[in-house]
Parts: structure tokens; sequence; C-alpha cells
């Protein structure tokens, strides 16, 4: 184990100039200690970047009011911070620039691609900002590109993570940028091909980004600054009652993520716990608050804890004459949902059909369709809801089903799952 500390802060950790002053506070309170500090995107950038990356596509007049919209709100916050070196204003717009390099030209590249050229910069923006903030501050941070350490492979918006020239890389660079500062800061969600192309790793991958960071140099310990007091028993928008966690273990917390709990990255726990490398979900409101710990526990008793996901699409594939579902068959269906990228939450077979619920992205499900149609005839009931219950009571399984049309339920020891029909009437928080 090495004695470095990899902080994690979200978008709305550093939504305004207030955020930064407070992230420049916690990373303070480290003061000589080695830390590695992984930031999002500014606020709702990664949106205004998808936003204006549409616009381009569709070659709208709004491209450069969108534009402008995401330059000023950068520069509105360097200057409230008061940031007095020259350097940053033109760091960001040299950042800037690169951006209306890639808006000149006819928008004629592949989507994945145009989006990871496009929306990366929302994290080399607001890196650049912190690291001048912190300079200004007089710590003596390193700006480090992360795209000279994190290299993927050029599966564009969704890379994969190639981990032996990565683990290289950090193993090399980040000690010789210890030698000359404790405090490294870098960018999450990003990534280079070996061909020095951006990727991301997917919405919400800054998580995830510290986790190959704390796997890669054996960390002490990784910490994730949120908006909430840690991981919570559900989401607080949609329930008035949740409790928050004190601890939990690495399975709990990936069964959690994987069925759509959004306080981490589902691919953050992995390699966390690969290393069994502590990971602390901790309020950005209260330094001195440890929120939820996440380790190599056995012994916790679990309350129950819900997680819903929205954007589900129920498939059911059926042969087209009459014959079994049988074991050839569902090796072709899988070997297709795996080429079309389909996110399967749950699965059933009967006879004649096959039933799988998957993340709504229509258009990888129309292909998939598309693909199978020669031997299978496909039925969809999209804009469904997936509730997952860990650690239920039958109470809780009533009231979550209450007022609902439920089009698929399956139990499997301490998990129930249930498919419905939101309605926007049934909203469980008034
Ligand atoms: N900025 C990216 C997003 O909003 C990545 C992240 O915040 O983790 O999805
Ligand atoms: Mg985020």
């Amino acid at each position: 184990m090495s004695d470095v500390k990899v902080f994690k802060f979200g978008g709305a950790s550093v939504s305004t100039a207030d955020g930064f002053k407070n992230v420049a506070n916690i990373i303070k309170t480290y003061a000589n200690q080695k830390l590695v500090v992984v930031i999002s995107a500014i606020g709702k950038t990664t949106n205004a970047l998808e936003k204006l990356l549409q616009s381009y596509i569709s070659q709208s007049d709004d491209t450069k009011s969108l534009l402008a919209n995401i330059r000023n709100n950068h520069i509105d916050i360097i200057t409230s911070l008061g940031i007095s070196d020259k350097s940053c204003l033109e760091d960001i717009h040299d950042t800037m620039v690169e951006l209306d390099w890639i808006l000149d030209e006819d928008p004629n590249q592949d989507f994945d691609y145009l989006y990871d050229q496009i929306v990366s910069l929302g994290e080399m923006l607001s890196s650049k900002i912190l690291f001048y903030y912190l300079k200004h501050q007089s710590t003596n941070p390193e700006w480090l590109d992360v795209r000279d350490v994190i290299i993927t492979d050029s599966t564009f918006r969704d890379a994969r993570v190639q981990w032996d020239i990565t683990a290289q890389n950090v193993t090399h660079k980040v000690p010789l940028m210890f030698q000359n500062t404790n405090l490294i800061v870098t960018q999450g969600f990003i990534g280079s091909t070996l061909q020095n192309e951006t990727t991301t790793l997917g919405r919400e991958g800054s998580d995830y980004t510290a986790a190959i960071f704390s796997y890669c140099m054996d960390a002490h310990s990784m910490h994730i600054w949120k908006d909430v007091p840690g991981v919570l028993t559900g989401d607080p928008k949609l329930f008035d009652e949740v409790a928050k966690l004190p601890r939990l273990s690495y399975r709990e917390a990936i069964e959690m993520t994987y069925y759509g709990a959004k306080v981490i990255h589902p691919k953050t726990i992995k390699p966390l716990q690969n290393k069994q490398i502590p990971l602390y979900v901790r309020p950005f409101s209260d330094v001195n608050s440890v929120g939820t710990l996440i380790s190599d526990v056995q012994e916790v008793v679990y309350p129950p804890i819900i997680v819903i996901e929205p954007d589900q699409c129920l498939i059911h594939i059926s042969t087209k004459d009459f014959s079994f579902v049988a074991e050839h068959h569902l090796s072709k269906i899988f070997a297709l949902i795996s080429k079309h990228r389909l996110k399967v939450n749950m699965m059933r077979n009967t006879a004649i059909s096959f039933t799988v619920c998957v993340h709504q992205i229509l258009e990888r499900i129309e292909k998939f369709q598309a693909d199978v149609q020669d031997e299978f005839k496909t039925l969809r009931d999209d804009d469904l809801e997936l509730i997952t219950i860990r650690h239920f009571t039958p109470d809780i399984v009533k009231d979550m089903k209450r007022n609902k049309l439920i089009l698929f339920e399956e139990r499997l020891s301490d998990t129930v799952q249930i498919v419905t029909k939101s309605l926007p009437s049934m909203k469980l928080k008034e």
C-alpha cells in the first residue's frame, strides 16, 4: 500500500466559485499528504456540451450561443475566484479554441468519436481552473493531463481501459510528479487511445477514473466527495425517509450500483476490491464526516435498500414457428445482445419466448431487433422503470407495488426486482 489518497470531486461540488473555494478548503485540510485529485466538469457542463454537440451536428443556429454560455460560465467563475495569474485565462482560452476548431469543421465524423472530442473538454476546463485556483491559494499543485496515463481502446463514449499500459504509465509518471509536489490535479471521465485520440469512459465516469488511479498506485484510500451525507438507503429525491448507511461491503456496493444506484459509478468498486482499498463516500459540506465506508466487511446487517432505475425496456423475443427456445437460440440471442452492447438487467425464458429487461437505448435496441428478425419475432414495452429492493421486507415490496402496473417480477434470495410502468401521477414523494 502507498500513502497516496485519491479524491474525486463531482460536478456538483464545483458548480460555483464558492464550490471551488470549498474544494480548496477540503484539500488544504490534507496539506502535507500525497493527494491525487480527480475532478469532473463544472456543474452541468457535460450536459451543456452534449447539447452543443447535438446542435453542431444538426448545424443549428443555436451552436454559437450554446458555446458562448459555456465559455462565459467558466470565465465568470475564474473572475469570481479572483485568480490573478494571466496564464489561467490564456489556458482556458486555448481549450475553448480547440472547441472552436472542431465546430468549424463539417460534422461528418462518427458521432461517438465527435462526442468524445467535444464533451471531454469540460474536464479539461474544470481541472485547469482548480489547478490555477490552488496555485493562487499558494499551494503547489501539479496539473496532470490524464490522457498521458489512462490508455483505452477506441470504443468512443464507452472506452475500455488498457490496464497494463495504464498501470505502467501511472507507476512511472505519478511518483515522479510527487517528487515536486504533494498535490496532483487531474481530469475524471477521459482517457486516450494509443493513437492520442481522446476517449471517454461513459457518463459519470470520473469515479471510475479515481478507482483506476487508486488501483494502479495501490492507494491508501479513495474518497468521493458528494452532495449527500454518504450512501443512502434510497434516492432522497424520491423518498422522504432515507437513512445513511455507515458501512457497506464491496459486494453490497457493487450490487447496488449495478442495479442503478447513482451514488457511485458501477465500474468503480471492482478495482478497489481487488486491492482492498477502502472507499469513503463523503459529504463535501462537512470535511469532518467520514460518510459511508465501503470495504471488505462481512458482518453488516442491512436495512432494505431501494434502487430505482428509469429508462428501461422489455424485449419479448419468440420463435416464429412455435419451436422451443432452446440453448442454441439463447446463445445466438446473447451474442447479438453483446454485439449491440445492450445492458441486461433481468431475463426469463418460457417455452417459446425469452424476455429481457434492458436499458432503453433505442438506437442499439433497434439494431438488435433488426439483427434477430430473420429467426425471431420481437415485441417491446418502452418507458419502464426497474425497481430493485435489496434486503426486502414484505411490507416494503407491497408499498413499492402500490398503484403500479407490474410487468415483470423476480425474487432471488435477498433481492426483489420489479419492472413497472411509471406514471407521473404516482411519484412517491409529495
Ligand atoms: N462529467 C461527466 C458526467 O457528467 C463525468 C462525471 O461527472 O463523472 O457524466
Ligand atoms: Mg457527476
